[in-house]
């Protein structure tokens, strides 16, 4: 080919593409700032979805694990509006139909006791006053709304579990030593059933409770005070906690780790009242429909047909009506 028609030709298909570009009616930018805002909407809304099951199936399960002393448990989380983009506050005016501040935290889920007393979604918290949560003292928030609130704190008798939703794509869940239960929106979208959903918590809290995690807890450090989750949905610190999340979800436990928080979060499941015959279908379910390879929940959790034989076996046992020390004794 001569130099002259490779030149025509290169300029020929430079016609072509940039005249692809120009189809259509052009676009303003506020137009797209707008399309924009309609994708965070219904982004947002899966994610809060997600944080809702979450959040009552952790309020469900959470007592039923180990008893240790009593404890204060403030399970409020809540979006800080100083740390989302114009796109997304849009968005979340659009989904809590309020015109909102640029400061101050977004209430998005809030623990039916505290509900009682006052706190509700979509209530805008300015600060909190006070300093700590003790189980003697009032938990003091001011509103943006000037109106101030006293919480009496709820009691629980095991160490109290925050959780965090992370928008990812990989269907995913994992604890971090800080005490943090993390869910993907996309196992999330995943599991619709919650008896499955509450499988994989009550597997993640048993990896908790039973210390699985001791030897890390000197990496971590405690960062939200008073345990309200303050977190921005979008840009850096999404990616951050994700990073440092899948970091952590990449530990391997051991087998026998696997095993007992198999074996401790069925029995946590079964005591809440979850139907244990489709909580286990889980793990199949999970099989069945992801794609082989990292990152994903089978990754970090080491799946076999052994193991879902094993839960098998486990649950028949449950049902049957026999006690957990002589379940524990036979499947060890
Ligand atoms: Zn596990």
């Amino acid at each position: 080919m001569s130099r002259l028609k490779l030149l025509l030709l290169v300029l020929g298909l430079f016609l072509i593409t940039s005249c692809a570009v120009q189809t259509g009616p052009p676009v303003s930018p506020e137009e797209i700032r707008r399309s924009q805002a309609e994708i965070w909407e219904i982004k947002l809304q899966e994610y809060f979805t997600c944080e809702e099951r979450v959040g009552r199936l952790l309020i469900r399960i959470l007592p039923q694990t180990e008893q240790e002393k009593p404890y204060p448990w403030f399970l409020v989380k809540g979006v800080d509006l100083a740390r989302t983009p114009e796109e997304v506050d849009q968005a979340l005016s659009e989904i809590f139909n309020e015109n909102l501040p640029e400061k101050g935290i977004l209430v998005t889920f809030v623990h039916p006791y505290y509900q009682n007393q006052g706190l509700q979604r979509g209530m805008l918290i300015r600060k909190l006053l006070s300093q700590e949560i003790s189980l003697e003292h009032p938990i003091k928030l001011e509103l943006t709304t000037g109106q101030r609130l006293n919480l009496k704190s709820l009691v629980i008798q095991t160490r109290p579990v925050d959780f965090r939703i992370v928008d990812s794509p990989q269907p995913n869940a994992w604890v971090t030593p800080d005490y943090r239960l993390h869910v993907t929106t996309a196992l999330c979208r995943v599991l619709t059933n919650d008896n499955e959903l509450a499988a994989v918590v009550g597997h993640e809290l048993a990896h908790l409770k039973r210390g699985h995690l001791k030897k890390q807890m000197a990496l971590m450090t405690l960062r939200d005070l008073l345990g309200i989750g303050i977190y921005a949905l979008a840009g850096q610190t999404a990616r951050d906690v994700y990073q440092l999340g899948t970091n952590f979800a990449l530990l391997k436990f051991s087998r026998d780790q696997e095993r007992e928080a198999d074996f401790y979060g069925l029995w946590y499941i079964y005591r809440a009242g979850f139907n244990l015959e489709q909580a286990a279908q889980v793990w199949i379910h999970l099989a069945a429909v992801l794609p082989p390879g990292p990152p994903n929940i089978l990754s970090t959790h080491p799946s076999s047909a052994e193991r879902l034989a094993r839960i098998r076996k486990i649950v028949k046992a449950i049902q049957a009506g026999q006690s957990f020390e002589a379940i524990k004794d036979k499947i060890q």
